[in-house]
C-alpha cells in the first residue's frame, strides 16, 4: 500500500476544503472496497478524507412525510436490520442484506457501495427503483440527484474534485408500493452478483392495475439499467403471469451483459429473464400486501 495522508474533518466544509487542497485525496467510508483496492494498488491516493466523524453522517431515520434518510456513515448492516426499511423499501433492505458477510456489512456503507460504482453494487437497485436521491456536498455549496444518474460508468460518478456524498434520500413510497431484490452469485456467499435485478411496483386503488413500476437490472451494464421497454408494458396494465413472462422477455433483450469469469452474456441474459420475472411477481405481492401494513408501519 502506497503512504498517504490521513484526515478525518468535523464539519462538511472542512471536509471539502481538504478535497478540494489535495486533488489525489479519495474519501474514505468503511474501507471494505478502498483499502482493497489501495492493498492491489489498483487505487493510490495521496490522500483519505475519513468522513464518519462529521455531525450528522451517521443519521438512519424513517420519517412519514420525508421517508428515509441514510447517512454517509450508515452502513449495510444498519440498513438490513431497521424494520422501517425492511416494510417500506424491501428491495433496499434485501441488497444489503446479501452484501459480503456480517463483518463487510458492519463495515460497508450504503453511500460507498454507490461511489464505488461497480455495476453489481447490489444497493443500487434498491435505491434506484424506489427513486432515491443522492445529496453532494462540495466547495460550490449542495447538490442533489438521482442515485440513478450518479453512476456514470465501472469506478465512475458525477462527482466532481472537492465534493462527495453526505447522504442518500427517498421518498415514502406511493401507497400500495412493493418492492423486492435478488441476485445470483455462483458461489453461495462472499461473492459478487453476476446479476442482480430489483423491482418496484406500485397498484392503482380498488382496481389494482399497475400504476406505475420500476426495474432495474445490475451487473449486465456499465452502470445498473432501467429496464424502461419492460416497464412500459407493465404500467397501466392489470399483471398477469403471462404479462409479466413477456415484460421479463423484453428486460432481457435490454440488458448488455458481458461475458467473463464469473458466467457468459447468454447465460447472464437468461439469468435477467428469470430473476425479473420472479421480482416483479415479489414486488406485486408486497405491494398487495401494504395497504394493511401501512398502518402498523414504524
Ligand atoms: C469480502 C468482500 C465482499 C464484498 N461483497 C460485496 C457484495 O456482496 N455486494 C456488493 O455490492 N459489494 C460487496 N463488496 C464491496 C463493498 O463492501 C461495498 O461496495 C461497500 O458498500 C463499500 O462501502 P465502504 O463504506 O466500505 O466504502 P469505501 O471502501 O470506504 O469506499 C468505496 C469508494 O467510494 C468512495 N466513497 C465512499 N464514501 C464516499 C462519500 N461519502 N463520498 C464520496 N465518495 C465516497 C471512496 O472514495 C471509494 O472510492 C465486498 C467487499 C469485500 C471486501
Amino acid at each position: 500500500m502506497n503512504r498517504f495522508e490521513y484526515f478525518a474533518p468535523v464539519s462538511v466544509r472542512e471536509a471539502a476544503e481538504v478535497l478540494q487542497a489535495h486533488p489525489g485525496a479519495r474519501v474514505l467510508a468503511g474501507g471494505t472496497d478502498l483499502l482493497v483496492q489501495m492493498k492491489e494498488r489498483a487505487r493510490t491516493p495521496d490522500t483519505l478524507v475519513d468522513v464518519r466523524r462529521i455531525p450528522g453522517v451517521d443519521e438512519l431515520r424513517f420519517d412519514r412525510k420525508t421517508g428515509l434518510t441514510i447517512g454517509a456513515a450508515v452502513t449495510m448492516r444498519q440498513v438490513e436490520l431497521m424494520p422501517a426499511a425492511r416494510l417500506h423499501y424491501a428491495g433496499l433492505a434485501e441488497g444489503a442484506r446479501v452484501v459480503g458477510s456480517f463483518q463487510i456489512r458492519n463495515l460497508a456503507t450504503i453511500v460507498g457501495n454507490i461511489c464505488n460504482a461497480a455495476p453489481s453494487a447490489d444497493a443500487a437497485p434498491g435505491l434506484i427503483v424506489h427513486g432515491a436521491k443522492v445529496k453532494i456536498a462540495g466547495p460550490n455549496g449542495r447538490r442533489t440527484m438521482l442515485v440513478e444518474n450518479f453512476m456514470t460508468g465501472p469506478g465512475r460518478t458525477t462527482l466532481a474534485t472537492g465534493e462527495f456524498v453526505v447522504g442518500i434520500q427517498l421518498a415514502v413510497p406511493p401507497p400500495r408500493t412493493g418492492s423486492a431484490y435478488v441476485r445470483h452469485t455462483p458461489r453461495g456467499a462472499m461473492d459478487i452478483a453476476m446479476v442482480g435485478v430489483g423491482a418496484a411496483v406500485t397498484l392503482a386503488p380498488r382496481t389494482h392495475a399497475c400504476l406505475d413500476v420500476r426495474i432495474v437490472l445490475g451487473a449486465v451494464a456499465p452502470t445498473p439499467l432501467r429496464a424502461k421497454a419492460a416497464e412500459r408494458m407493465l404500467r397501466g396494465q392489470r399483471l398477469t403471469g403471462e404479462l409479466i413472462d413477456r415484460a421479463a422477455e423484453a428486460a432481457a433483450e435490454e440488458a448488455r451483459p458481458i461475458s467473463d469469469v464469473r458466467g457468459s452474456a447468454e447465460f447472464r441474459r437468461e439469468m435477467v429473464r428469470v430473476l425479473t420475472g420472479r421480482m416483479v411477481s415479489a414486488a406485486f405481492g408486497n405491494a398487495q400486501g401494504q395497504s394493511g401494513n401501512k398502518r402498523r408501519a414504524a
